[in-house]
């Protein structure tokens, strides 16, 4: 099969048509992949913020039909649409059975670039290629864990389904799951990539009043305009912090999310929540970031709550179907996330454009 490959961190990836597909073990399904979003996550591996042992088929933000299931999988069946969760979800274990799914015991081997026992299904040349996120979705075929999916409905288009695996589950999962927005807020988010538009549609469905939206490209606030942002701030022009001031009167945002991973946009987060507000960090950092906070100010006589991100908070067999429920009532924009659709040879320029600040989700679709 053919997959876009990592050799080797501020690499291109190399478009290889000679991959093989070992068949699912046990506890493992075979995917026809059909979409996958290009995820700034992914460029964050190629970039080495994410560190990941290459070679490696990247992509984790996708969706597919069931080929084949490998022994004891009773979740799904051949034929079934699925979309693919980029943490594996047991469950069964400790964080599963406390409502924190996005944190289950099984993904601890994630960091391995491989599935669950740490070892690969795929070679090239007859040497193995990890997988990102136990995933793998920029090849058209995934040897993938069964507690990696969500069964959904056949009549949901995929490469819509695609971009719920990653993007809308972290954005959306951030202002309903993570976040305490109130109805009346006003939420400031910092970073308007697909994540970034994300939490901004997230915050208008959770009663958000006031949304400012907050990057370095105008296309980019065009887009978080569209998607429920109330006021931009060009961060190029402006002080995002004095512009937040500025449209509260002086006090400051009841929730700040930031987006981008950076630690002078992180701390620039919590400095502009008002004393009693919550800042969500969503955004990846580098290994190495450390934040700088005054302890006595930020978190005693200003009493602000700050407050970590992993995968929207998310419960996948849960939220995936409500939010697909709020797909279905014209609440969640998805198919306005698809800037562009590319084959898989395209993935280069995609990154490109997503370092441009061009796109909201390119999304490769394969031919079947
Ligand atoms: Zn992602
Ligand atoms: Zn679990």
């Amino acid at each position: 099969m053919k997959a876009a490959v990592l050799t080797g961190v501020d690499t291109p990836l190399e478009i290889r048509d000679d991959v093989e597909v070992a068949g699912p073990g046990p506890g493992e399904v075979q995917i026809r992949v059909a979409a996958s979003g290009v995820c700034h996550s992914d460029l964050s591996v190629q970039n080495g913020t994410i560190p990941l042992p290459t070679p490696i088929v990247l992509g984790h933000e996708g969706a597919g039909v069931v080929e084949e299931v490998g022994e004891g999988v009773t979740s799904v069946a051949p034929g079934d649409h699925v979309v693919l969760s980029f943490v594996p979800s047991c469950g069964t274990c400790y964080t599963c059975t406390r409502q924190q799914g996005f944190l289950c015991e099984q993904a601890a081997m994630q960091a391995m670039g491989g599935l669950l026992d740490g070892t690969t299904r795929l070679t090239s040349g007859g040497a193995p290629l990890h997988q990102m996120a136990c995933l793998g979705t920029f090849g058209s075929t995934a040897i993938v864990p069964a507690i990696s999916m969500v069964k959904i409905p056949e009549d949901v288009p995929l490469e819509v389904a695609a971009l719920i695996g990653c993007g809308v589950l972290t954005g959306v999962g951030a202002a309903l799951n993570t976040a305490d927005i109130r109805a009346g807020d006003t939420v400031a988010v910092l970073g308007c990539g697909g994540v970034g538009l994300n939490v901004i549609q997230g915050a208008k469905i959770a009663g958000a009043e006031h949304i400012v939206a907050v990057d370095r490209f105008d296309a980019k606030l065009d887009m978080a305009r569209d998607f429920g942002a109330t006021d931009v701030v060009n961060a190029g022009e402006r002080d995002a912090g004095g512009a937040v001031g500025e449209l509260t009167g002086g006090r400051g945002a009841d929730v700040a999310f930031e987006v981008i991973g950076l630690k002078s946009t992180m701390e620039q987060a919590i400095s502009m929540v008002r004393p009693g507000g919550e800042a969500v960090l969503v955004g990846v950092p580098r290994m190495d970031v450390m934040l700088e906070l005054n302890a006595a100010f930020t978190f005693l006589y200003l009493n602000k709550t700050v407050k970590g991100c992993w995968y929207g908070s998310a419960n996948v067999a849960e939220d995936v179907p409500k939010l697909l429920g709020l797909w279905k009532a014209g609440q969640l924009k998805l198919e306005e996330l698809i800037s562009r659709e590319i084959g898989v040879e395209d993935v280069n320029e995609a990154f490109t454009a997503m370092e441009k600040g061009e796109v909201a989700r390119s999304v490769i679709r394969y031919d079947g």
